[in-house]
């Protein structure tokens, strides 16, 4: 073949994105600080993206120094020793669990592998921003119901827009980002209206973050609806999120397809022994959530009184429900401040629950911008 020959190719040819990939909004990933911030040493405070403000516990840190030096080698494809571990914490059976990059890796999974093109997914919006990008990118139809006055979900309102093809309802709980719970009973009698085919996921990102009793008891839940598919993650409270592993429990043979559909290796040997080790450091791990509970409350009682209206939130993080034009002069102020928190068009800003001094710069933010308006 000539080089000539080569150049005839013509040349409107181009390779294409699916519609359903074209279509999907880019991902706005929280700011971090700029490398000029970090060299002139500006005290950024990350409060954009619920991470917990800790180091890792020392037990994971040892687990992922004595993991590395095995890095030449696959990590265990089916995550045995992890499985067995979340089993064991649970009360289930390793048959029951299965692991992935992070539960938005889980949760991506869980979407291809129950939905076809055209099948429904219900969750509530706003929720978790991944939930829209997940279900239209594998094909099916995202249902957004309003959360309520309250800025929990409206299960009537979701339970009325099952149709034949809806296929998953996705729960969060606490939601992100209003940090609202859904209460046990009210749970209970959604799981009793909804067809038994129509998986049921409940999120629990920020569980360990809920008070005793706030939330559902989503285990029991579990164990009498088989439908139900309970989500959780080590990147929040176990303080793990750049390792990426999360979970689901879901019946065996829901997990199991789960599992069958995993992109090879994608938990790396380092998550999986990290993720053992914090499991084996509860108890520290608790006392650091009951430090973030106590800053939650703190800080939701001097937002009150500043004269913010919030309602109680359940996860490490505190949601300001905003306009447009408040959100922009909050976002600004924040900006300002060198504080880094999540703004949501139309909805307002949710900001991070982390160490005292990082919490006392919000609280000092918030406290000008009422004076300001009532200036
Ligand atoms: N669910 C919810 C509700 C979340 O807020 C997040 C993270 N922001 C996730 C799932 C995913 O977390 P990860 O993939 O790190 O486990």
């Amino acid at each position: 073949m000539t080089s000539d020959q080569i150049l005839a190719a013509p040349e409107s040819a181009h390779p294409t994105l699916r519609a359903a990939v074209s279509g999907l909004p880019s991902y706005v990933p929280g700011r971090r600080a700029s490398s000029a911030e970090r060299s002139a040493g500006v005290d950024i405070a990350a409060l954009a993206s619920n991470e917990s403000h800790y180091e890792p516990l020392p037990a994971a840190a040892a687990a992922v120094a004595e993991a590395a030096g095995r890095m030449n080698r696959y990590p265990d494809m089916a995550a045995v020793e992890l499985r067995e571990r979340i089993a064991g914490h649970l009360g289930v059976t390793a048959a029951e669990v299965a692991v992935g990059p992070g539960s938005v890796g889980v949760l991506q999974q869980i979407i291809a592998g129950l939905c076809d093109a055209g099948d429904e997914v219900i969750f509530a919006w706003r929720s978790f921003e991944a939930y829209p990008i997940l279900v239209e990118l594998a094909g099916a139809r995202a249902v957004r119901i309003p959360l309520d006055a309250a800025e929990g979900h409206d299960l009537e309102a979701m339970a009325e827009a099952v149709t034949e093809r809806t296929k998953v309802i996705l729960l969060c709980t606490p939601n992100n980002p209003t940090g609202v719970p859904i209460s046990h009973g009210r749970l209970e009698a959604f799981l009793r209206s909804v067809r038994s085919d129509i998986l049921v996921v409940i999120d629990e990102a920020y569980v360990e973050y809920a008070e005793a009793g706030s939330g559902p008891d989503s285990l029991a839940l579990y164990r009498g609806y088989p439908n139900v598919c309970i989500l959780r993650t080590f990147s929040k409270a176990y303080g793990l999120a750049g390792l990426r592993v999360g979970y689901a429990v879901a019946a065996p043979e829901i997990a199991e397809g789960l599992r069958r559909t995993a992109i090879p290796f994608a938990v790396t040997a380092l998550a999986q022994q990290a993720a053992i080790a914090s499991l084996d450091a509860a108890e520290e791990m608790e006392l650091r959530v009951s430090a973030v509970r106590d800053e939650r409350s703190r800080m939701a009682a001097r937002l009150e009184a500043q004269g913010w209206t919030l309602q109680p939130s359940q996860g490490n993080f505190l949601w300001i429900r905003a306009d447009d034009g408040l959100r922009g002069r909050l976002v600004a102020a924040f900006d300002q401040a060198g504080i880094m928190v999540r703004a949501y068009q139309g909805d307002g800003i949710r900001i991070t629950v982390a160490d005292p001094a990082s919490n006392d710069r919000v609280l000092q933010v918030l406290e000008t911008k009422v004076l300001e308006a009532r200036a």
